[in-house]
């Protein structure tokens, strides 16, 4: 596997705002159609989640499934309340074990804290109870091959991982191999001061990354410059999966849509918005790798043959 190679992907919320049987069918079908490898699948309420039904659409599409979570304040594994924390751990638990019986190969997003707007910065000793609590939740699903994205978010949604470094530190710290770090260009374009150089220092602790635009609509319509990104995805060989994120008051999952703060109609043919994507993704892939390609062999001219 090389860059080039990765899988790509599809957050179902492009799709659909929930997981009945006919709207898991629209999103797999639909996401399969327009030619994706994967289809990333929201488990906020993993309890709402039909696991066998799943299984049996992805493997009717040849759909590759990942999971995607943030733990509720009640969840929060680092806070200060043991029963929020236990209650956080449980829940990581059960989706390990979703993703063991769908055959997902990630786990990814706000595992590690609450997925909220916090208004008090982490506290050591929560940090530490979090590693802890996460180390055990890798450990469990190490056997199943299910790597574990620690996604890096902007300062409204948690206040344990805002950059690509404190991804970097506390998966060391975590110190299990499928303990990756997950980045989201959405959010490195407010918190990093390079995304670049945030991609390259992360290195080989990459292992899942999201694409998405300022204000999460059509890639390219806002003020994210992909150009540096993809170079420097392609700079450290990132060969995991890259998986597109959008949303729209069009398609609401009345849970995600309001912790997101997704207030306004930025798109309303989900399935246009997805075929472009993988476009322009394709279309960043070639060029990042033909930038590496042209920038680490001598040029043939007349200079060399003289
Ligand atoms: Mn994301």
């Amino acid at each position: 596997m090389a860059f080039g190679d990765n899988k790509l992907g599809v957050h179902a919320l492009c799709w659909v705002g929930g997981w009945s049987e006919t709207e898991a069918r629209r999103a797999i079908e639909g996401t399969a159609r327009v030619g994706y490898d994967l289809i990333e699948i929201p488990t906020l309420d993993p309890d709402t989640i039909d696991v066998g039904m799943t299984k049996r659409l992805l493997e009717e599409y040849k759909l590759a499934g990942t999971l995607s979570l943030g733990l509720s304040p009640d969840m929060d594994i680092s806070g200060s309340d043991p029963e929020a924390a236990k209650r956080g751990e449980a829940e990581l638990m059960k989706v390990v074990a979703i993703a063991r019986d769908l055959g997902a190969s990630h786990i990814t997003g706000i595992l590690y804290s609450g997925f909220t707007k916090y208004n008090q910065p982490a506290t050591q000793k929560g940090l530490e109870q979090s590693v802890t609590i996460l180390r055990r939740v890798c450990e469990a699903a190490l056997p199943s091959n299910i790597t574990l994205g620690m996604e890096v978010v902007n300062r409204y949604e948690t206040n344990i991982l805002n950059t690509a470094a404190q991804g970097v530190a506390f998966c060391e710290m975590v110190g299990v191999p499928n303990a990756k770090v997950h980045l989201d260009c959405y959010h490195m374009n407010i918190e990093e001061a390079d995304a670049e150089q945030a991609i390259i220092q992360t290195g080989d602790r990459l292992g899942y990354f999201h694409t998405g635009d300022s204000h999460r609509g059509y890639l390219g319509s806002g003020s994210i410059d992909f150009i540096p990104i993809f170079r420097g995805l392609a700079r450290i060989g990132y060969a995991g999966p890259i998986t597109f994120e959008s949303f729209s008051s069009e398609v609401v999952d009345a849970k995600l849509s309001n912790i997101l703060g997704i207030w306004r109609n930025l798109w309303t043919d989900g399935e246009d918005l997805v075929r472009h994507a993988k476009a322009f993704t394709e279309a960043q892939i070639t060029s990042a790798a033909a930038t590496l390609r042209l920038s680490s062999h001598q040029p043939k001219g007349v200079l060399q043959n003289g």
